[in-house]
Order: C-alpha cells, then structure tokens, then sequence
C-alpha cells in the first residue's frame, strides 16, 4: 500500500525484504535477503533517496547500516523503542505519558517479585517480537506463574496490570521533516484473539479526549524527532484521572488506519511517504465515517459477497494461503459523515 501511494506521486520504490510477498507485485524494484546482511542492506541503501519501513522488527543495526548511504524515516531510535516492550513503556513513562503499572521479568522470581507489586490479573508478554497478543500470557492468580512463565518460552519478557478499559482507541500522528504535525480522526478499535477486527470513526470519544489523544501522539513524535505515520495505541479510561493509558507504539502506518484509503483525502500510506519525501503533508479530513473490517483467514473467500455490496471498498492483499489468523485484506463500509456525537 506504501509503494502504490508512492506511485501515484511519482515515485519509483525499491523493497527490500527477507522474502517475497505482495509488495514484490507492486514494485519497480525489489531485492529479497536477510535483514542481518549488512553488505546487501548497503547495496540496497545507495540504490535510494530515502529508506522507511513498514514493520518494526527491522534490525536496529540494519536501519543504522543503512542510514549511512540514505536518510532513513523515521530514525532508528523509533524503532528499538518500538521493539522491545520494556524500553516502550519506560519511554513513554519519562515523557509523562500515563501508563499502567509494568516491571522487566527475566526469571520466576522476577515474575514472583512484579506479581507481588503489580498484583493480578496480570499480562506477561515477551519483550521482543511480540504481536497481535502473540508471547503474551494472562495471569489471574499467583499459582499462574510458572505456567504463564513456560508458555512464553521463559524469554525476557515485562509484567503489566491487566487495565479495565472502556474501549481502545489509536492515534495516527504525521510528523513531516521540519516538524509539522496532523492528526487523523482517531480510530475505536475492536479485537477478537489479540488481533484487530474492526476500526471505526468516528469512534464517539468526546472533542477534548479526540485532542488529548492527539497530544500523546505529538508528544511521542517530538521526542523521537520522527519522521512519517506514528500509531500510538491507547486504553481508554474515561472514569480515571488520565483518560488514556499507552499500550504501544507502532513506528509506521497502522491497520487501524486502513479506513483512511477509503474516507480521507489523503490516506496514511500517502501521507507516510509525503513525510519521508520532505513533501508538503497532505489534508489528513475525513470526509466519510467508516467502519474498516480485517478479513482474517477464511473470511477473504467471501469477497464475491463484499464485491457487490455498493457501500464497500474491499481491499485483498494478494497472499497465497488463507491460513486461520492471516490478516488477507481488509474491507471499508462507508457513510456520510455525520455531526459529531460523544459517546454516552
Ligand atoms: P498488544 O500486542 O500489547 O497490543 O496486545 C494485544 C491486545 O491485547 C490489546 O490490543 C488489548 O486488547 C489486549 N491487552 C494487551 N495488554 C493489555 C493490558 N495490560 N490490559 C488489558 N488488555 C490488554
């Protein structure tokens, strides 16, 4: 989606990853080779203007290397941040931002020590490569421990409160390379087994948590000097002193921002590219209210259904096995946009 954006303005891409995907359909150049080789990831840097990448487990150390024959957008910094769980939550923590409690684990009696302070029902999740609730393990009481501690794999790993939310939400922030920043709507996100199912906007927050959310965002995007689409997902907790908890941050555009495609001017994968070309940013309005459906697995072979449904823009990503929680494409139902309302 980032190369098709990029085409439309212009721009020829070069992608580079560990395997071919669908991104090598849609793409004047393309090299397949490991993210640990430097001399490749050379060869590949000084073939571009600027490098970005669309998935935070990049190397760190490839994203330096690279930087060293281009640009690279945003900085690796926003990318070992995003990678390990711990740094994330420190990260945000020392910015002021509101997070639930959390504590490094590296043993049982780690674990037993953060159960002890953080009490339960607990989320055990790994530090690194971490997604879509995988490496993660719920602990409802203190007898859960070692098996939570087993079905992670014992990897390092960080304990968080498990939050009572109202619902979650997600910030798309885009911060262009003098600084400038816009906002798209902010998303309310549904899962179902740890991975997104639905976003909606509007998601009915009310006008002055839509801009606090926004602040996070800014926030975060000043502080790693970041260049391009920032998602900084969020619990919202309308009751509390702070309204919103940081759950993660995503150093790239998001599944929570598929709608944009369909319902804004120019979408984040546009708006994504712009930045990291040193373009004007593009006008992040809304001009539909749309709710975006991951099809997951299975649910992609109903897409004859989806196609002739007038209200609809299905997007399939052209992946060869629809295994069971595969993301396959997306769907957008769009509608006129209506005034804004708060939620209840
Ligand atoms: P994550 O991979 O951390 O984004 O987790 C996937 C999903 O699990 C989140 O979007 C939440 O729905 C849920 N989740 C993760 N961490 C927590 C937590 N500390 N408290 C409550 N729900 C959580």
């Amino acid at each position: 989606m980032l190369a098709m954006a990029a085409y439309r303005l212009g721009f020829r891409t070069h992608i580079y990853a560990d395997e071919g995907g669908p991104a090598f359909d849609v793409t004047a150049r393309s090299t397949t080779g490991s993210y640990d080789d430097l001399e490749r990831i050379a060869t590949f840097a000084q073939s571009v203007d600027v490098v970005t990448y669309e998935f935070e487990n990049v190397p760190v150390a490839a994203a330096y290397h690279a930087q060293r024959w281009a640009p690279v957008r945003p900085g690796p910094r926003a990318l070992a941040v995003a990678q390990d769980r711990l740094q994330e939550k420190q990260f945000a923590w020392e910015l002021g931002l509101a997070v639930h409690p959390f504590a490094p684990v590296d043993s049982e009696a780690d674990l037993r020590s953060a159960l002890a302070t953080i009490g339960t029902p607990a989320v055990l999740k790994t530090r690194h490569l971490g997604y879509d609730g995988k490496g993660q393990a719920r602990i409802a009481a203190l007898q859960d421990a070692a098996a939570a501690l087993a079905s992670i794999g014992r990897h390092s790993a960080i304990l968080e409160s498990l939050v009572t939310f109202a619902f979650e939400v997600s910030v798309l922030t885009v911060r262009g390379v003098a600084g400038e920043i816009v906002h798209y709507d902010v998303p309310r996100n549904e899962h179902a087994g740890g991975i997104l199912s639905r976003s909606t906007v509007p998601s009915l927050l009310p006008a002055e948590h839509v801009a606090e959310a926004c602040r996070i965002g800014a926030r975060a995007a000043d502080a790693l000097d970041y260049v391009g689409v920032l998602t900084v997902e969020l619990f919202y907790c309308p009751g509390a002193k702070d309204h919103f908890l940081v759950n993660e941050f995503a150093p790239r555009v998001h599944n929570s921002g598929h709608w944009t495609l369909d319902a804004c001017h120019v979408s984040q994968f546009e708006n994504h590219i712009r930045a990291i070309a040193g373009w004007p940013l593009g006008s992040v309005e809304r001009h539909s209210d749309a709710e975006m459906l991951n099809l997951i697995g299975a649910d992609v072979l109903d897409w004859q259904r989806i196609a002739a449904d007038p209200t609809t823009a299905l997007h399939i990503y052209g992946k060869n096995d629809p295994r069971a929680g595969r993301k396959m494409g997306h769907l957008t139902r769009l509608s006129p946009r209506r005034a804004h309302r708060a939620a209840k």
